[in-house]
C-alpha cells in the first residue's frame, strides 16, 4: 500500500459518513461512463441498427440479472430493477425514433436515455434517484454496440479507496470488500443505493464529498465513514491513529456480545433490517435479537404481476425459519414514492411522496393487503415464528385501527404501525391506541418534518436525524407510547448511529433495528451508558440549537471509551 506523506497541513474535506469505519489507501477513480464517440457515423440502416440496439440492451439486462444472481437480497433487487430499465420497450423505441432521424446507434441510445432522464428528474423523488441506474444502463448499452468493455471499476491490484461521481448499483453490489477498503462519492445521499449497499457490505463510505472526482488516482487518502472526513495525503500520525482506532474497535466489539442492554441492564432489543431470504439467512447467524424491519416490497421490486398467496407464503416461510423463536417484524408492502412496484402502480402522481403510498395504497387496493396478510399468517403458522406485522406511512388513528383490525382478522397476533409522518408522531397516544407497538421510520420522518426530499443528496443537512426538530418529533411519539405503555422502536438509518442510538433510548425507544454491520457498535455504546445517562444525552440533544450542536453536545458528554473508537 502507498505510504502516507507528512505535509504541513493535509487537505481535509468533509462529506457525509454513511457507512461506519475508517480506512486508508490509494485512490482508484472510477472512469466516467462511456460516451458516444464524436465521430460516430449516422445510421444508414435504421431498422438494422434498431435490432443492434435492442440486442445490446438485452445483453445489458442479462448481464445485470447474472450479477443479481450472485448478490445478496438488497443488491439483488436493485440489480433486477435496473435490468428492468434495460428491458423497457419504450427505451428501445425512443432510440429507434432517433435512428429513424439518421442518428448513429450510440448517439441514439444516449439521446433516448437523456430523454428518459429528463422525465425522471422532472418527476423528482423516486425517479430522480433512478437516473444513476438509467445512465448506467445507457453507458453499458453504448459500450455493447461499440464493442468495447462495459464501464466500471478497474481491476484492483491492492486494497484501494474507490472514488466516483456516484456508483451504479451494478458496480457497488459486486465490490470485493477485501480490496475495496472504502467508497467515496461526490453525489449520493444518506439513503442512496451506494449508502445502503456499502453499509450492508460493511465497507466504510462517504458521500457528497465536493470535488471527489478531481482527486488524482493513486493519491493516498484516509476515509472516516463515521464523521464523513476524507484526508488527502494524510500525515503518518493520522493513519496510525485510524489504525489504532480500528484495532481498539475490533477488540472492544469482540468483547461485547449478547442482547442489547444499557450499563444498568435496561433492555434495548438489537434487531436488523432485511430485504428478503438471503438477507435473513445471513442476518440470522449474527448476534442479534431478530428482525426489526423486513421491507417486503424489496422482494417484489422487479415483479410485474402481484405475487400469489402461495408464492408469498413460501418466501415468508424461508425468511422466518432461520430466526427460530426470535421476533420478526414484517412491514406490509410500502409501495410508491421511492419504492415503486409495477403491480401496485395507480398511475402518475405529481407528488408521489405525498400521495397514495404505503398504507394509503392498501386502502385503495385492499386485495393486495389481504393476500399478504393471509400469506404472513400461513407462514407464521408453518414456522411458529414470533411474527409482528406493521403498516408503513400511517398518519391517523383511524388508519391504525383499520389496519390492526385487518391484521387480527387474518389471525396474526401482533399489529403495529410505522411512525414516519410527523402528524402521527404528535398524536401517538391516539394512533397507538388500537395497535400493539410502533416503529419510527426516521428516514421518512426527517423527510416530512424538514420538508426535504430524502432522495436529494444535496439536502442531506436538512435530512440529518440529529436535527433538533426531528428529535422533538421523536420525543413526542415516545411520550405518546409511554402514556399507553406501548413499545416504540426505531428502524430508520438513525438507529445504527451509536451516539444517536443513546439519544433515542434516552427518549424512550425500546428497540433499534439497523444494517447488521452496525449492531456491534450500537451494542457497545449502550453497554457503556446507563439509562439515566442516555436520558441526559437526550436532553442535551433536544436543547441544542442546530444538528451540529446536538451531535457535538452528545459526543462531548458520552463515555470517552465509546467516542474514542467511533
Ligand atoms: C424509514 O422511513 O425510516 C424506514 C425505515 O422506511 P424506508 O426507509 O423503507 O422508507
Ligand atoms: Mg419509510
Amino acid at each position: 500500500m502507498t505510504s502516507p506523506n507528512t505535509p504541513a497541513s493535509p487537505e481535509v474535506r468533509i462529506g457525509i459518513g454513511v457507512s461506519p469505519g475508517t480506512a486508508f489507501g490509494p485512490v482508484v477513480q472510477v472512469a466516467p461512463p462511456v460516451r458516444p464517440p464524436a465521430d460516430e457515423p449516422g445510421s444508414t440502416d435504421p431498422e438494422g441498427d434498431l435490432e443492434r440496439v435492442r440486442a445490446a440492451l438485452a445483453v445489458v439486462a442479462a448481464d445485470l440479472d447474472a450479477r443479481a444472481a450472485h448478490a445478496d437480497d438488497t443488491a439483488q433487487q436493485i440489480l433486477k430493477a435496473t435490468a428492468l430499465i434495460a428491458r423497457d420497450r419504450g427505451l428501445a423505441k425512443a432510440a429507434g425514433a432517433q435512428l429513424a432521424k439518421g442518428v448513429g446507434p450510440a448517439h441514439a441510445i444516449d439521446a433516448a436515455v437523456e430523454q428518459y432522464a429528463a422525465q425522471f428528474e422532472a418527476l423528482g423523488g423516486l425517479f430522480a434517484e433512478r437516473v444513476t441506474d438509467l445512465r448506467d444502463v445507457g453507458a453499458r448499452a453504448i459500450a455493447q454496440v461499440l464493442g468495447i468493455p462495459a464501464p466500471g471499476i478497474p481491476k484492483l491490484s491492492q486494497p484501494s479507496v474507490i472514488v466516483a461521481e456516484d456508483l451504479a448499483p451494478a458496480e457497488t453490489a459486486l465490490l470485493d470488500p477485501a480490496l475495496v477498503v472504502a467508497i467515496v462519492t461526490r453525489a449520493g445521499g444518506r439513503t442512496s443505493h451506494t449508502a445502503i449497499l456499502a453499509a450492508q457490505m460493511g465497507i466504510p463510505a462517504v458521500v457528497q464529498l465536493s470535488e471527489a472526482t478531481a482527486i488524482l488516482a493513486g493519491t493516498p487518502v484516509s476515509v472516516d465513514g463515521d464523521t464523513g472526513e476524507v484526508v488527502i495525503d494524510p500525515p503518518v500520525e493520522l493513519v496510525e491513529e485510524h489504525r489504532r482506532r480500528r484495532a481498539a474497535r475490533t477488540q472492544a466489539l469482540a468483547a461485547s456480545t449478547g442482547p442489547g442492554r444499557t450499563a444498568d441492564e435496561h433492555p434495548v432489543a438489537l434487531l436488523v433490517n432485511i430485504g428478503g431470504v438471503r438477507d435473513a439467512l445471513e442476518a440470522a447467524t449474527a448476534d442479534v435479537e431478530g428482525v426489526g424491519l423486513f421491507r417486503t416490497e424489496f422482494v417484489f421490486l422487479s415483479a410485474t404481476t402481484a405475487p400469489t398467496v402461495d408464492q408469498q407464503t413460501e418466501i415468508y416461510r424461508q425468511v422466518f425459519e432461520p430466526f427460530g423463536r426470535r421476533r420478526v417484524v414484517v412491514r406490509t408492502l410500502d409501495a410508491g414514492a421511492d419504492k415503486p412496484l409495477a403491480f401496485a402502480n395507480l398511475g402518475h402522481e405529481d407528488n408521489p411522496a405525498l400521495g397514495l403510498r404505503g398504507l394509503r395504497l392498501s386502502a385503495e387496493r385492499p386485495d393486495l393487503l389481504d393476500t399478504q396478510l393471509e400469506a404472513l399468517a400461513r407462514a407464521a403458522d408453518l414456522t411458529g415464528a414470533d411474527v409482528r406485522v406493521m403498516a408503513p406511512m400511517v398518519a391517523t388513528a383511524e388508519e391504525a385501527a383499520w389496519f390492526a383490525r385487518r391484521v387480527r382478522e387474518n389471525g396474526l397476533a401482533k399489529a403495529g404501525v410505522m411512525i414516519e409522518v410527523p402528524g402521527a408522531a404528535l398524536r401517538a397516544r391516539h394512533v397507538l391506541a388500537d395497535v400493539d407497538f410502533a416503529s419510527l421510520g426516521t428516514n421518512d420522518l426527517a423527510q416530512y418534518t424538514m420538508a426535504a426530499d430524502r432522495m436529494r443528496g444535496e439536502l442531506s443537512d436538512l435530512l440529518d436525524p440529529w436535527q433538533p426538530a426531528v428529535l422533538e418529533v421523536i420525543a413526542a411519539a415516545c411520550r405518546g407510547g409511554a402514556e399507553l405503555d406501548k413499545p416504540i422502536g426505531v428502524c430508520g438509518e438513525s438507529a445504527g448511529d451509536p451516539l444517536l442510538a443513546l439519544v433515542l433510548v434516552g427518549l424512550g425507544v425500546s428497540s433499534l433495528s439497523m444494517a447488521p454491520s452496525k449492531v456491534g457498535l450500537v451494542r457497545l455504546a449502550l453497554a457503556r451508558h446507563t439509562l439515566a445517562q442516555c436520558q441526559e444525552l437526550a436532553e442535551a440533544a433536544l436543547h441544542a440549537r442546530t444538528a451540529r450542536d446536538a451531535l457535538d453536545a452528545v459526543r462531548s458528554a458520552a463515555n470517552p471509551e465509546v467516542t474514542a473508537i467511533l
